[in-house]
């Protein structure tokens, strides 16, 4: 089931997930409805909060051909789509800066640092423990997708000139969804 997409504006955006204890078929059922959300959208990534829900809990899909050679080499074990639950990231190192969007943020674009490589544990739909390093575009999708549990948007880690360039946009955006900033 295709779930709403929510728009930078709403509350939920900003507020903080909870843990989950155990990952039961309704939350397997959810996350296999935002996977389908997010590929209804042509998205990368989509956190709970996106879906209006605080579970600690988001989706990765990257398609092929979307990261560098060398990086997908790299990152081939890793299965897609992930399903993370409680994901953490627990270490990290170098620095990248790329262009990143964010499905509540339509039409507004922007590029910004983050670490070239991420280590990230969490829980897999089985309850399984899980670990993971990833480099490139998928270490960039787990920090953007970790950070919205935590209530922290992209738009955050721009640099002020950046955000600057986008200040219009944002705040017709913030309005037509409520005004949360
Ligand atoms: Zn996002």
């Amino acid at each position: 089931m295709v779930l709403k997409v929510y728009r930078y504006g709403e509350k939920v955006l900003r507020e903080k997930s909870a843990p989950v204890a155990c990952v039961t078929d309704e939350l397997r059922r959810l996350a296999d409805d935002m996977i389908e959300t997010m590929h209804a959208a042509k998205g990368v990534g989509l956190a709970a909060e996106q879906v209006g829900r605080l579970e600690r809990l988001c989706v990765i899909d990257i398609p092929d051909g979307c990261e560098d050679e060398a990086d997908a080499l790299f990152n081939a074990p890793i299965p897609m789509p992930l399903k993370l639950f409680n994901p953490a990231i627990i270490a990290q190192e170098g620095s990248q800066k790329d262009k990143e969007g964010c499905l509540s943020f339509p039409d507004v674009g922007g590029s910004l640092v983050r670490a070239a490589q991420v280590t990230c544990q969490y829980l897999d739909a089985d309850n399984r423990p899980q670990m993971i390093t990833a480099r490139g575009f998928l270490a960039r999708a787990l920090q953007h997708e970790i950070d919205h549990l935590d209530g922290i948007l992209y738009i955050d880690r721009m640099t002020a000139v950046e955000r600057l360039s986008y200040a219009p946009k944002l705040k017709k955006l913030a309005k037509a969804n409520g005004g949360v900033r």
